[in-house]
């Protein structure tokens, strides 16, 4: 239909498999997956133990160059590219994408789960009813209420009493630690096994983990764009006596519990992940840890159901795996490792995994690659690189209302933006093909020129794509040049080695992908890097937080900036989830709302169903 009608409208026309019969298409049998509703289902790790020993799939990953405020259809691609092979090429596909958060959703961006003819259905259940966030967030909240717990009880009880509180005497007359009880004494050097055996210095040593205030960096988290909670004060209640303390909220998908659970392998290293969260320091300034604290073990267990991946379907009703959802601009925007080796088994050898990383090449992408490839061991075989014609002549200076019209001039000044990007690619040695999402503004001329350009930096094929409009159907060549590229041999290799210095693999990345001349490490952050290596921390990898819309840490500096320096204002150690997390400038960790936010259109209709979700 043209034009193509509301994404809501388009996403309600189809009648959606039920879940039973999609995992009878997909090949899994009933106890490898559960039924949540009428078109969500959950697949258990089953599915891929009972596979584990059998090929996988072409695994192939899609990234965008530089987008505009309005997003330039990574999502749609990935979509309608997974249709097109589907339902046209006939082979065995998924697609995973992340979970996406109700902030955006019910702020700007409205819904995520691509566009026109080419979307995850039922659109609403995608983008409010999935319910591993709320898993993610009550875990994490659990974490945060356990630190403040502890330095109220560890500053109103003598040791003695905060001992018998720890290890009560139980119904058979003995005493007992936990198993994190037993992990700290292991950490603290005291080898017993019982609380009788301990000496009263090794108790203060073992009951008071002094937790040094000034150095949590652990925080509560909702998702909801809620502004008012970039700053708060806890311990306000007369019963906590005065033992106030700043701190703020995060956006749930913008939390290090998030990032655990997009790059847990298995429910035993999601175990492990849980336990090595550092919350802070001691007053020593050694990392306090939440298996310290006690709470690792139960944080798991809430985050249990959150492990197994959604099990969607798309328009042409091709299955869906939507699975954890962390931000690429704040934290390492991919979903999950676990769906990730789920599917590339369910697809078998000749199959397809498609999946999308965040924002732009040089935020999703590269921590695709340096941050979840290092993680899972997986290899890629194809990236898809998506532009538009209108975000790159935006790079070409031209405003975004401009960009209806045809402008070679600013098309042409635009284009390193994308040639940068495949240059980048190529040094992951990855074989990458542009997906020219196409709007019907556009001219062919414009598009020809993009090709002409990409081709000429490297590109193994560049090609325009009409699914938004047409579904599978109009992804056709992408798919076709797709499929030629995962023909090749894909030499994937990382841009840099665990053994490096912190500070080395920083500046790293900032020469090689975003081409700035140098970094500056301001505010201590040197000092802290040496103290994370000290710690042990310095084999981890790392994920930049920094603007989406340049290669550079400034908003502002469009196409392929050069002569910059990138400033590291601060750096975090996000232990559990596994990486170093330096801020370029000011981040935000807590979007706000609009004064007309996309709340105002979402509404229930006579018949029950919703409406105004774009
Ligand atoms: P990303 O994943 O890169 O952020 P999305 O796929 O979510 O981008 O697309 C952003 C918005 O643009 C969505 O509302 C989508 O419907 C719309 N969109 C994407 N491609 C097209 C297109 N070719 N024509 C018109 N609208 C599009
Ligand atoms: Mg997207």
């Amino acid at each position: 239909i043209n034009p193509v009608p509301s994404d809501i409208d388009v996403s309600q026309s189809v009648e959606p498999l039920t879940i039973p019969e999609l995992a009878k298409l997909i090949g899994i049998k009933p106890n490898e997956y559960e039924v949540h509703g009428d078109f969500r289902g959950k697949i258990k790790l089953d599915a891929y133990e009972n596979r584990k020993n059998q090929p996988n799939g072409k695994y192939v990953i899609v990234t965008g160059i530089n987008p505009t405020p309005l997003g330039e259809g990574k999502t749609t691609t990935s979509v309608g590219l997974s249709q097109s092979i589907g339902a046209h090429l006939n082979k065995k596909v998924f697609t995973c994408l992340r979970c996406p958060s109700r902030g955006p959703t019910f702020g700007i961006k409205g819904g995520a789960a691509g566009g026109g003819y080419s979307q995850v259905i039922p659109m609403e259940t995608f983008n409010l009813d999935l319910p591993d966030i709320d898993a993610v967030s009550i875990a994490n909240n659990l974490l945060a209420a356990a630190i403040d717990t502890r330095m109220f009880h560890e500053s109103t009880q003598k040791d003695g009493a905060l001992f018998r509180r720890l290890c009560p005497v139980t119904k058979e007359g003995k005493k007992r630690f936990s198993k994190s009880m037993l992990k700290r004494l292991k950490k603290l050097g005291i080898d017993k096994t019982k609380p009788e055996e301990l000496t009263e210095e090794e108790i203060t040593k073992f009951v008071r983990l002094n937790i040094d205030p000034e150095t949590i960096s652990w925080r509560r988290v909702v998702d909801v764009n809620d502004r008012f909670l970039r700053g708060i004060t806890v311990g306000e209640g007369k019963s906590e006596r005065g033992r106030t303390r700043k701190t703020a909220f995060d956006i749930a998908v913008a939390s290090e519990t998030m990032a655990i659970l997009a790059l847990s392998t298995g429910l035993q290293d999601l175990r492990e992940r849980m336990g090595k969260i550092v919350i802070g320091n001691d007053k020593k300034g050694l990392p306090v840890t939440s298996e310290d604290l006690g709470v690792a073990g139960a944080m798991t267990v809430l985050m249990k159901e959150a492990l197994k991946p959604n099990l969607m379907q798309t328009l042409e009703r091709t299955p869906v795996l939507v699975h954890a959802g962390p931000f690429a601009n704040i934290a390492h925007g991919n979903s999950s490792i676990i769906a990730d080796q789920i599917a590339l088994k369910l697809v078998g050898e000749d199959g397809y995994v498609v999946t999308e990383a965040g924002f732009g090449a040089d935020c999703g992408l590269e921590k695709f690659f340096n941050i979840k490839c290092r993680t899972s061991g997986l290899s890629p075989n194809c990236v898809v690189i998506v532009a538009t014609v209108r975000a790159l002549k935006v790079h070409g200076g031209l405003p975004l209302k401009e960009c209806k019209n045809k402008n070679l001039d600013a098309l042409a000044k635009g284009l390193p933006n994308l040639t940068q990007h495949i240059e980048n690619i190529k040094k992951f040695g990855v074989p990458c093909v542009v997906a020219i999402n196409q709007f019907h503004t556009d001219d062919e001329e414009e598009i020809n020129l993009i090709i002409e350009e990409a081709k000429k930096a490297g590109a193994f094929d560049a090609v325009p794509s009409n699914h938004f409009a047409k579904g599978g159907l109009g992804a056709i060549a992408l798919a076709e040049a797709v499929d030629r590229a995962c023909q090749e041999e894909s030499k994937f290799k990382l841009l840099y080695e665990d053994n490096i210095s912190l500070k080395d693999k920083i500046i790293t990345i900032a020469k090689e992908i975003y081409r700035a001349d140098g970094v500056d490490f301001l505010n201590e952050t040197e000092q802290q890097l040496e103290m994370f290596e000290k710690n042990g921390f310095g084999k981890l990898p790392i994920c930049i937080a920094k603007t989406q819309y340049s290669f550079s840490h400034d908003a502002k500096l469009l196409g392929a900036p050069r002569g910059f320096r990138i400033p590291v204002s601060e750096v975090r150690a996000s232990v559990g989830a596994g990486f170093i997390f330096p801020l370029l400038g000011k981040m935000m960790t807590m979007p706000g709302l609009p004064t007309r936010p996309a709340y105002y259109d979402v509404d229930v209709d006579e018949n029950g169903k919703t409406v105004g979700l774009f």
